[in-house]
């Protein structure tokens, strides 16, 4: 992924019943920062009060001991947050915190609700009033206008009009909840504490640094309730199918997350993918490189493959990428953009010169940095250059909560062939994976995922 102008929406994180809830919060954001940069908050609760901060930038930089120390209380949730829908003003930033008739209510998300626009429309000819731009809002307003009575009533009456796509994690004075959209289309998973603390995280790998175990997903359409009396899981919303998103898989997914009902990590499934694209286009070349650090584990697929299928190609990192910089997009000008692309990737000259060159990405949005690097690799001595893509053409923006760019800023879509890709990007062979081939990937277990970027298909209606 060369563009950085795709990204998730966020990550989510959630726990009752440990002393410590704001620090495990602080270091489950942490291991979900891939999944945000611009925001971060916690808000935590004892029986009594809420407390909450909110902050730009990365959760390292933005809690202090001292806040963690004032975010009281056993039960926690927290987010990062990418900005996709709604501006990127601190207005925005979540979790949000509001005062309900029913009490409290803190809420977290993942993703994007498909009928936004009618729904926030509908509110506000009855006269109700936004305070943000985020989408967000809309489950606090449902929420403050239900009269169920259970806790299952009011969540029913809040989710059963919004569409997908949501994970959500939520607090209350009395529980914590995760609730899921009907087509799972973004991940949330459960895990569990060795004290008895429940906890809720966009990836597994948010349960890794703080001792957690993995229990599984909050399944599609169902509320994970947890108390003080234990867990309570409720299929609240019909069930419709399954269209988790296969991007998280092939890009935005840690690569040491279990994603999905996988019982491998992403890594593994990613080595998979690699070794899928050398059978559907095969080529002999002296080194494989990935982009890092998104393709590695696909470029390593790719070269294990090679190596049973032909005389083998040997994996290499030609092209290094520089961990101390801010994201490409952040820049304001374009001339600034270009400087910052040149010092984000650099190409390892040893590993290119004289060679015919493989470069492995996991995707091309819209091929501006990879123009490049073909260049430099080509100005380094390598004597071709072959790219090789782990999914099929990135053609249609995505509407669930994926920040991309506008249609006709995709290279796929509007260079309109994969020829007309190669030329723009100075290739000297191009080969995406095919729908198909990234569907039979023996790891995604039959699972059934969305794929509209690639075709186009959009089975969740926006209205
Ligand atoms: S359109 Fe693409 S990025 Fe968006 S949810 Fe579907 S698979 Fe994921």
């Amino acid at each position: 992924m060369l563009d950085d102008l795709i990204q998730d929406k966020c990550g989510v994180f959630g726990i009752w019943g440990d002393k410590n809830a704001s620090e495990r919060t602080f270091v489950g954001l942490h291991l979900l920062q891939h999944r945000g940069q611009e925001h971060c908050g916690i808000v935590s609760a004892t029986k009594k009060k809420f407390y909450k901060k909110h902050c730009e930038g990365i959760v390292n930089e933005a809690f202090s001991n001292e806040d963690l120390r004032n975010l009281r209380g056993r039960a926690a949730i927290g987010h990062v947050k990418y900005t996709t829908q709604g501006s990127s003003s601190m207005v925005n930033a979540q979790p949000f915190l509001r005062h309900t008739k029913h009490g409290n209510i803190a809420l977290a998300h993942n993703g994007e609700f498909a009928n936004q626009n009618s729904l926030r429309e509908m509110f506000e000819k009855e006269g109700h009033v936004f305070t943000t731009t985020s989408d967000t809002e809309l489950p606090i307003h449902f929420y403050g206008l239900t009269d169920g009575n259970t806790i299952e009533e009011k969540m029913r009456d809040t989710f059963e009009l919004l569409k997908p796509a949501y994970a959500i994690v939520m607090l209350t004075r009395n529980e914590l909840m995760g609730i899921r959209d009907v087509s799972g289309v973004r991940p949330l998973v459960i895990g569990e504490l060795s004290n008895g603390a429940t906890i809720f995280a966009s990836e597994t790998v948010a349960f890794d640094a703080i001792g957690a175990k993995y229990i599984g997903e909050v399944e599609p359409g169902e509320l994970v309730i947890v108390n003080d009396g234990g867990i309570r899981r409720v299929q609240l919303l019909e069930r419709k199918e399954r269209l988790s998103c296969v991007f998280e898989h092939i890009y935005f997914g840690r690569p040491d997350s279990f994603q999905f009902g996988s019982d491998v990590t992403n890594s593994v499934l990613r080595k998979e993918l690699g070794a899928q694209l050398y059978r559907e286009h095969p080529i002999e070349a002296d080194v494989v490189t990935p982009m890092p650090d998104s393709s590695n584990d696909a470029a390593l697929g790719f070269s294990e493959e090679s190596y049973k299928n032909g005389k083998g190609t040997p994996f290499g990192f030609g092209i290094v990428r520089s961990h101390y910089i801010g994201r490409t997009f952040i820049e304001p000008t374009q001339a600034l953009r270009d400087i910052g692309v040149t010092k984000k990737f650099n190409v390892n000259k040893s590993e290119v010169q004289g060679k015919s060159v493989v470069v492995v990405d996991d995707s091309i949005i819209r091929a501006t940095t990879l123009k490049k690097l073909v260049k430099k690799i080509k100005h380094f001595g390598a004597k071709e250059v072959h790219v090789r893509v782990t999914s099929p053409p990135y053609k249609h923006a995505c509407y669930l909560g994926i920040n991309t760019p506008e249609k006709k800023r995709l290279i796929a879509h509007r260079e309109g062939s994969v020829d007309g890709v190669r030329k723009f990007i100075g290739a000297d062979s191009l080969g995406y994976l095919s729908k198909e081939g990234m569907l039979s990937n023996k790891y995604f277990k039959g699972m059934s995922y969305c794929t509209h970027c690639f075709d186009g298909v959009r089975k969740i209606r926006r209205s």
